[in-house]
Formats: structure tokens, C-alpha cells, sequence
């Protein structure tokens, strides 16, 4: 028996014994027939009530999904079947770079409303990767304490890790930048720990996000003052002062640190068959900023710029199985623009939830009509322009009144 099926059994049996949140697919199909019916009956049942309660239907193209119904909700929270929660699982924890259970709840709190700790814990221990981390040296739940930084390129850290034991081509090391405020990290191979090389690494990072104030290293001062010296003879106008190493009783955690990147990379390259670690390397840089960071409270994406990563379509609030049919715009359109919104006779009046689309849809519309300004509107662009309205306001419309 497979890891799925050995997960699904075990989800089926919790369901058998208290009816938990977690629906298996036939009676969540049971309960859509039983919702639509529910929003028909002139006198409704207990039971039709405490649906009417519970539930809301969203319709997306020929697709109805049973959404939480919750007031002022942005997003519409998904109720998954028991069938679809080991990929979802799965998606949450690879994305989180085998992120441990307080990752992949936020990360799946964003889309889903059903999917129990129990489910994520029971997950976790069936991860072949997390129970290899286990066994072996585990840097699991070393979280570096920051030190104060009032704002973004304040004060950032420049560490070296060690790969030659694992040389890929030239590449023998790993570059550790990390902005303190965010905990925004990149992470670049080097062929050497020459400063010169880090310094050349460092001025594209500072090109593009701009230089901190402060830069310190637990490689020791005198590297810190040769690559603000290699920086400088590049940059002439940039001007950074070296900061004291940490503190020497954190050194153990931030080598940890540094492991624990070095663990999310083998985890990287074993869930994708290779031994390249510097492409694994882009991978892990993206899981650690989009990930929730516990010191911070959100993902130091989010920090530096104001809103969570977005994978494409798999960010927005479409439901999964419509996403994976997606090819083309027009595909999406199409997924949004037939709302065929579910009557739901309800007393109270809920406000549309509005999808991450949405927000996109309306920059590119207030774009547009920048753009637009100095020249009439014409009929074609006004028909594009409609069909944005259609994304941005029908993708998650899911009720009429
Ligand atoms: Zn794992």
C-alpha cells in the first residue's frame, strides 16, 4: 500500500468515527445536491439550515465547490475532500521547503478550510525526507534570533557554506545574504570565498534592492572589510560600514542556521533526482521567502514587499482542478466570466469575496487608463477593458443575493 492510499485510509477511518471536517468526495458530492436543493425550498429543514449555514456554492465555469461561508471574507475559503488532501498537503509542505506544521497551515489557511492538524501532523511523519532529517542531524526549529534593525537594508549578514564535499561544476560554495529587518535571503553559488567574488555577487544584489547601511559576517571582520573594499572600488559613491560578527555565543546557531539550508537543498535535489544543487539553490531561496517565518510573523516576502509570493494561477483563488485545465487566456476567461452565481436565499446580504485576480486586474485597469489618457478610448480596448471587469469581479462571485 502506497503513502497516499496508507494517508487516505487513516483520514477515512477519523472520518468514520467523528465526522470530522474532512468529507470524503461522495459525501461532499451528497452535500453540493444537497445545498443546491436547500437554496430552493420555500421551508427549510434543520438540516437545510444548518447547510445554508455552514456552506456557500461557488460556481467556476462548469465547477461547483462548497466554500466556507464566513462574512467579509477576502478569498473564498475552499472545503477540500479527504480524497484531494494528501496532494494539497504535499504541495504546502514541498512549497515551505519541507516546512513543518506551523509553515503548512498558513500556507494552506490561505486557500482551504477543512484541512485538520491532525491530517498535517499525521503528513509530516510519513514524509520520507522529514524522517531522514530526523534520524540524522536535525536542524529543526533553530530559528535566529535577529538582531534590531529598525528598517529594510539596515543591517544584512554575508555567510559562507561549505560545499566541497558536493563541488558542482566550478561551484564549491554557497553565499548567504540576509537583509535583518525582512530575513529576505539570497542565496548564490560561488566558485570561491574570495571577497572579491562576494563582493561581485553582493554589488548585483545591491543594484537591484538597494545597499544596507551596515554589513557584518560571521566569516570574521577582516572579510567583512575586504569585500566593502572590493563593493567600493566597483561602486565608488557606496558607502558601508562593517558590523560586529555576532555575538559568539549565537555562532552555533547560525552555523545550524546555514545547515538548515543546507538540509531544505538535499531535500530539494532528493525530491527532484539530481544532484545540481545550484539550481536547487533559486528553489530553496524562494521557499525561505515565501514561507511563514515564526520571528517576524509573516513570510519576508511579504515583508519586503508588502504582499506574499504568487506562483501564477496556483496563487489565485481559483479552485485547483479548474487551474490545472487552464492553457490560455482565453481558458481563464472563460473559467470566470460563466459565474452562474447559486441562489442562496439568505436574510443577510453577504459582500462578494474578491479574488487575488481581482487586485491584479484592477492595477492593469488603472494602468490602462493611464495609458489611455491622452488618446480616446476606442471600442476594441473597451471590450478588453470588460472583460478584465469580468475577471476582476466575477471570479469568486458566488452568490446572487
Ligand atoms: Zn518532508
Amino acid at each position: 500500500m502506497d503513502l497516499e492510499e496508507t494517508f487516505r485510509r487513516s483520514l477515512y477511518t477519523s472520518y468514520g468515527e467523528n465526522k470530522c471536517i474532512l468529507l470524503p468526495k461522495e459525501e461532499y458530492i451528497k452535500t453540493v445536491g444537497e445545498l443546491l436543493e436547500a437554496t430552493q425550498a420555500p421551508k427549510k429543514s434543520r438540516r437545510q439550515f444548518y447547510l445554508l449555514k455552514k456552506y456557500k456554492l461557488l460556481q467556476c465555469g462548469d465547477v461547483q465547490k462548497l466554500i466556507r461561508k464566513k462574512p467579509n471574507q477576502e478569498h473564498p475559503l475552499y472545503f477540500a475532500t479527504i480524497e484531494e488532501t494528501f496532494d494539497i498537503i504535499k504541495r504546502a509542505h514541498i512549497a515551505t521547503g519541507h516546512g513543518g506544521r506551523d509553515k503548512i497551515i498558513k500556507d494552506i489557511n490561505k486557500k482551504y478550510a477543512n484541512i485538520t492538524q491532525d491530517a498535517i501532523t499525521l503528513f509530516k511523519s510519513m514524509c520520507i525526507e522529514c524522517q531522514r532529517k530526523r534520524k540524522g542531524t536535525t536542524t529543526k526549529g533553530i530559528v535566529v534570533k535577529p538582531i534590531l534593525s529598525k528598517d529594510f537594508s539596515s543591517r544584512a549578514q554575508v555567510d559562507l557554506i561549505d560545499m566541497q564535499s558536493m563541488c558542482q561544476g566550478q561551484h564549491k560554495w554557497i553565499m548567504v545574504y540576509q537583509d535583518h529587518f525582512t530575513q529576505f535571503c539570497i542565496l548564490r553559488p560561488l566558485t570561491s570565498k574570495r571577497a572579491s567574488e562576494v563582493a561581485y555577487q553582493l554589488l548585483n544584489i545591491y543594484l537591484l534592492l538597494g545597499a544596507p547601511s551596515i554589513l557584518q559576517s560571521d566569516n570574521g571582520s577582516e572579510f567583512t572589510v575586504q569585500v566593502i573594499t572590493e563593493l567600493k572600488q566597483m561602486w565608488p559613491e557606496l558607502v558601508i560600514v562593517h558590523g560586529k560578527p555576532r555575538h559568539p555565543q549565537s555562532q552555533g546557531s547560525v552555523e545550524r542556521a546555514n545547515c538548515y539550508i543546507k538540509d531544505m537543498l538535499i531535500e530539494w535535489m532528493s525530491d527532484n533526482d539530481t544532484r545540481d544543487w545550484t539550481v536547487g539553490l533559486k528553489f530553496v531561496q524562494f521557499q525561505k521567502n515565501s514561507s511563514h517565518h515564526i520571528g517576524i510573523k509573516r513570510s519576508p516576502f511579504a515583508a519586503l514587499f508588502g504582499a506574499d509570493a504568487k506562483v501564477g494561477l496556483i496563487s489565485s483563488s481559483l479552485p485547483q482542478d479548474v487551474i490545472a485545465r487552464l492553457q490560455t487566456e482565453d481558458d481563464l476567461l472563460s473559467a470566470v466570466s460563466h459565474p452562474n452565481p447559486v441562489e442562496q436565499s439568505s436574510e443577510e446580504a453577504e459582500p462578494v469575496p474578491v479574488s487575488p485576480i481581482s487586485v491584479r486586474q484592477e492595477e492593469i485597469r488603472l494602468q490602462r487608463e493611464r495609458e489611455r489618457e491622452p488618446e480616446m478610448p476606442s471600442s476594441s480596448r473597451q471590450g478588453e477593458w470588460s472583460n478584465e471587469v469580468a475577471l476582476c469581479f466575477l471570479v469568486c462571485k458566488s452568490e446572487a443575493m
